[in-house]
């Protein structure tokens, strides 16, 4: 339901509080659940948590997470809040959603309509799901790729996303890439936010605007891949494409 990434430099606000800030200000479309998920040299951190967004927030203040201490100052990470359609509000189901290894994690918003079908094929591969969401189907399908020899998170996501049915807003984080966070859309919105010291995504520019006011749209069927001294999109073809800029001129 609400969309959050950030790649930042060493010095860039920290991934935590790029994250709950940006969820708090997407507050106002609703949710069930919430998580983050962190990126350092250790992996990837995930926490969530099923209900409003401050028990997301008492679980990482009161470290009862499995999150290492030192994660908090991250300055890569996405974050979610959850409007279930596939799988009631729990724990498990919230996002992000992990890849068996734990090398993948995964947000979304939107519907993924032929995940059955996906879980099927997935299921029958020997890959036992953790949650009921349409989702999870994409944390796996991208570790598989990645598994088989794909070298790049955002070359892993355009072969994934052409399988996918539906509308969709997706973030990924690839552990052996701790500063790249890659997002893809269909029919649901994605925006990048651009400043010195980070690259931020959001599914509404209310999700970084307490960083940077100056955005690049997304267009239909794009991918974009974000670094902390940039970012790059491509159609799901891969060919390059320019991103639609604009500054953000609203009172926050
Ligand atoms: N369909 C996904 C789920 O139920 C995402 C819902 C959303 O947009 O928040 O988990």
């Amino acid at each position: 339901c609400g969309i959050v990434g950030v790649s930042g430099r060493a010095g860039a606000p920290k991934a935590l509080d790029v994250v709950l800030g940006g969820l708090r200000r997407l507050e106002y479309r609703g949710y069930d659940s919430a998580g983050v998920a962190l990126l350092d040299a250790d992996g990837i951190h995930v926490t969530k948590r099923s209900g409003r967004l401050a028990r997301l927030v008492d679980a990482v203040t009161a470290a009862e997470t499995d999150t290492p201490v030192a994660a908090f100052s991250a300055p890569a990470g996405i974050g979610h809040t959850r409007w279930a359609t596939h799988g009631g509000p729990t724990d498990a189901n919230a996002h992000p959603h992990v890849s068996e290894d734990g090398e993948v994690a995964v947000i979304h918003n939107g519907i993924i309509e032929n995940f059955a079908l996906l879980r099927a094929e997935l299921t029958a591969a020997g890959v036992e799901l953790a949650s009921e969401t349409d989702t999870e189907v994409v944390a796996h399908l991208l570790a598989r790729r990645l598994a088989e020899g794909g070298t790049d998170l955002a070359g892993a996501m355009r072969e994934v996303v052409v399988r996918l049915e539906g509308a969709y807003t997706l973030l990924a984080v690839w552990r052996r890439t701790p500063d790249v966070v890659v997002g893809a859309r269909r029919s649901s919105p994605l925006v990048v936010g651009v400043s010195e010291d980070a690259t931020y995504l959001g599914s509404d520019v209310a999700a970084f605007i307490d960083h940077t006011r100056d955005a690049v749209e997304l267009g239909e069927d794009q991918v974009v891949e974000a670094r902390p001294d940039g970012f790059t999109i491509t159609g799901f073809d891969g060919v390059p494409v320019q991103g639609r800029p604009f500054r953000v001129t609203w009172d926050a």
